[in-house]
């Protein structure tokens, strides 16, 4: 499962729509300080499922959207796109037959935000157990964001396993098994 695309619009300074191409190996974002570098990351994240607002550096789930500046009026509507190439065939039953799959979330203002696959309206669950278990997410060691590493070093053992069955890959099956015992 590869990220190919990232397309967003009337997210956080990425106000008209931007279409990100992700070509195989390394991809390094650079730019002047408070160009967006990491509300790219954030990007990412967000569609991901990133469920706190404090992670997404806001008071507010609604703070994600473009909030105007000086000469542009503010936003009621944010999405991001993340588009990946699921010819490896990795994806969860339901969406594993597609060559390439389009995850969306988008936010309204004081509406909250939804998630769609393909197009088709999924939960936040849907989607953040289909990058869990390909060893990705909000919460995974895949982003390493600032006194990340430093936190890994202090960890409880307990947390620090946390960590290394997210990079295996396997917190998908942990969740699934909690949600089947709460039945
Ligand atoms: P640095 O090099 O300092 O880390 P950066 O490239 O990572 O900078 P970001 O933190 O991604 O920069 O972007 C910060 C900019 O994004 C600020 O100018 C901030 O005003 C703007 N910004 C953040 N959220 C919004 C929003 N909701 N609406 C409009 N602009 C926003
Ligand atoms: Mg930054």
């Amino acid at each position: 499962m590869h990220f190919t695309r990232l397309r967003l619009s009337g997210f956080k300074s990425f106000v008209d729509a931007t279409d990100l191409v992700i070509e195989p190996g390394m991809t390094g974002i650079v730019g002047p300080n408070g160009c967006g570098k990491s509300n790219l990351v954030e990007a990412l994240r967000w569609v991901m499922g990133e469920t706190s607002a404090k992670r997404m550096r806001g008071d507010d789930m609604d703070d994600v959207i473009f909030g105007g500046t000086a000469n542009r009026p503010a936003r009621n509507l944010g999405e991001v796109a993340l588009l990946i190439d699921n010819r490896t065939r990795t994806a969860p039953a339901g969406f594993n037959e597609h060559d390439e799959l389009e995850v969306t979330r988008r936010i309204e203002r004081g509406n909250g935000s939804d998630y769609r696959i393909n197009g088709k309206l999924v939960r936040a669950r849907d989607v953040q157990l289909l990058f869990a278990d390909n060893a990705s997410g909000a919460g995974s060691p895949a982003l390493v964001s600032q006194g990340k590493v430093g936190q890994i070093i202090n960890a409880k053992p307990q947390d620090r396993r946390m960590l290394l069955e997210e990079a295996a890959g396997i917190t998908g099956l942990h969740s699934r098994r909690h949600e089947a015992e709460l039945r």
